[in-house]
């Protein structure tokens, strides 16, 4: 096998474990300030309530959607949004 087939072969892994994993999003109470940003970037998991604050529909992040949960993870202003693993 050529070195650049491992290098796919591993990628191709590592691809594969992490849609495998279970990833939930947590909020940090003591921390957001109802900015609402995040809740534009995942519209389908979150919704803002009438203050602003956003709610969690609760169920796993899906694979298609793990590129917009760390975007809003990163983009949170008071750093108070957390992407876990089960
Ligand atoms: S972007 Fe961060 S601070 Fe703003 S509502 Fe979402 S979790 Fe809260």
């Amino acid at each position: 096998m050529s070195a650049g087939r491992h290098s796919a072969v591993a990628v191709n892994e590592a691809w594969k474990e992490e849609v495998e994993q279970v990833h939930k999003l947590e909020i940090d109470w003591t921390r957001c300030d109802g900015h609402g940003l995040c809740a534009t970037l995942l519209a389908d998991e979150l919704v803002l309530d009438e203050w602003g604050f956003p709610v969690l529909r609760g169920r796993p992040i899906t694979p298609g959607e793990l590129t917009n949960a760390r975007r809003a993870v990163l983009a949170c202003p008071a750093l108070a949004l957390r992407l876990t693993e089960q």
